[in-house]
This record gives structure tokens, C-alpha cells and sequence, in this order.
């Protein structure tokens, strides 16, 4: 019997599989969401330094693969033992191993969040192209949110490519058909677009950034035209529950900026898992 006829035969086996992969796969994610901004960031510097016709100055290369990993407070080159995701953390107990110093519970966390979900996806649609094509919508979605929580900004490098892979996928009929999918692409990026501009007439400030619509047009891609105004509608109710109980309880002033790519993403997911049901039930109560 060979593997991928193990994985058909065994659901388990494959959920199991999925969850494993996906751990690491976290790992990789926290390495993107920590270091993808500040590759943009020296990219940008860079290309500032070349226009001004000044010499580029030779730094170490910073990419997803090089300098290892460090503690970021000593500097202790973290080795593959203390790198096995979920259980370095648990046995350092949330400590560098050399000057012990806490490590953010974010990693763990993401580490947890990219294998629950993607053990979810694996065992709601088994072993097929479908699922793998979910896994890396997922996965990316994942990266975005968190790097727009640290950062206020969603990087084309993510947001672009999510959009061509979406469709790609649409070409094989996977979610919706290819015409939804174009549909969505560029309903997903209007609508936001017209809110932004409508926004920004009536009160002179920025709303949300480009990125949002990217976001937006990358979910619409995928997931069709029927679902934009299914995320736009809970991400913006999700979203205001937050951004209301963070003035109520964290005294978070009015004017301090929220992301709004985290909820875009909250709302993808919903609308991924249970778009259809919510639709549904939606139009039967009209
Ligand atoms: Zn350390």
C-alpha cells in the first residue's frame, strides 16, 4: 500500500500527518511574520539609498533562511532542539535556554493556531487537491493577520501571489467557478476601495491602507463573489465588538488605529468554513 493510498484508506492517518507538517509549518510561519516586514523594510532603505545616488552599504544578509535564528536578548544561536515547535517551549519553559529570558508566547501560539486549523481542514475535506489548496489559503492568511497586528501592514508579497493562486486554483474548479473567482477579485478590491475613498471625503482621514483591498480582492479570488459581502459584513461586525471593548476595558483611545486585515482574515476563515451555511440561512430569511 502506498502512502497516498494509506492517507485514503485511513483518515486518521492523514489528519495526524497534516497536524505534524502543519507544526512545522507554524514554526516557518513565525519566521515569516518576524522577518518578512524587516526584509521590506532594508529592501525599501535600499532602494531610497540608490536613488540618492549613494553608495549601498554591505550588511549581513537578513532573509527566511539566513542569520539562524537567536534569543533576540543574548543572542544564543537557537539550536534544532530548541527549535521542535510546541515542545522546546514546553520543556525551556518559555525561557532561553542560556540567559533565560522569557520567550513570547506568540510562537507557541501560532505554532498551535497553524495545526488546529490545519488539522481542521484536513479532516473536513480528507485527503484531496482541495485540501491542499486550503492548507496554503490558510497558512497565508495566518502569516498576514499576525503580521499586520505587529506591523499595520499587509506586504504585496503575500497579498499578490494569494490573489494568482486563488485563481489558479478556480481554473481547476476547486472553490468556485474561474468567472466567480475573476468576479471576486475585483469586487473584493472596489468595495473596499469605494468605502476607503467614501471614508476619506466625508472625514479627511485614511480608514484602512491599500493592503485591505489586496486582502480583500485575494479572498474574493478564492472563495468567489458571493463571498465578499459575507466577510466584509463579519469582519466589520467582529471588528467593531473589538474595537468597542478595547475603549470600554483597555481605555483605547478612539483615534488609535486598529488593523483591519486580522478581521478581514477572521472573517475569510468564517466565510471559507461556513460561508455557504450563513448565505443560506441569510437569503431563507429575506
Ligand atoms: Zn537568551
Amino acid at each position: 500500500m502506498s502512502l497516498f493510498q494509506a492517507f485514503q484508506a485511513f483518515p486518521a492517518l492523514f489528519v495526524t500527518s497534516v497536524v505534524m507538517l502543519s507544526l512545522a509549518i507554524g514554526s516557518f510561519l513565525n519566521v515569516v511574520i518576524h522577518r518578512l516586514p524587516k526584509m521590506l523594510e532594508r529592501q525599501w532603505r535600499d532602494e531610497l539609498t540608490e536613488l540618492n545616488g549613494a553608495e549601498l552599504a554591505t550588511v549581513p544578509r537578513y532573509n527566511l533562511m539566513v542569520p539562524r535564528s537567536a534569543c533576540p536578548a543574548c543572542a544564543h544561536p537557537i539550536s534544532a532542539l530548541e527549535n521542535v515547535p510546541l515542545l522546546s517551549y514546553l520543556v525551556l519553559r518559555g525561557k532561553c535556554k542560556a540567559c533565560h529570558t522569557g520567550i513570547s508566547p506568540r510562537y507557541p501560539f501560532v505554532e498551535a493556531l497553524t495545526a488546529a486549523l490545519s488539522g481542521y481542514v484536513a479532516w473536513r475535506y480528507g485527503f484531496s487537491w482541495h485540501t491542499l489548496a486550503t492548507l496554503v489559503f490558510v497558512w497565508a492568511l495566518i502569516a498576514l493577520a499576525f503580521i499586520d497586528l505587529d506591523t499595520f501592514y499587509l506586504p504585496d508579497d503575500i497579498t499578490l501571489p494569494l490573489v494568482w493562486t486563488g485563481l489558479l486554483a478556480n481554473m481547476a474548479g476547486l472553490f468556485v467557478d474561474l468567472q466567480s473567482a475573476v468576479t471576486g477579485a475585483i469586487v473584493g478590491y472596489l468595495s473596499l476601495w469605494l468605502v476607503f475613498w467614501a471614508y476619506k471625503l466625508a472625514t479627511g482621514k485614511d480608514g484602512m491602507g491599500y493592503g485591505d483591498f489586496k486582502l480583500l480582492a485575494a479572498i474574493g479570488a478564492w472563495l468567489g463573489w458571493k463571498m465578499v459581502p459575507v466577510v466584509i459584513l463579519l469582519s466589520s461586525f467582529v471588528g467593531a465588538i473589538v474595537g468597542i471593548s478595547l475603549m470600554i476595558f483597555a481605555r483605547h483611545g478612539r483615534d488609535v488605529p486598529i488593523p483591519f486585515g486580522p478581521y478581514l482574515v477572521l472573517g475569510g476563515m468564517s466565510a471559507l468554513f461556513w460561508g455557504e451555511q450563513l448565505l443560506k440561512y441569510y437569503l431563507q430569511s429575506l
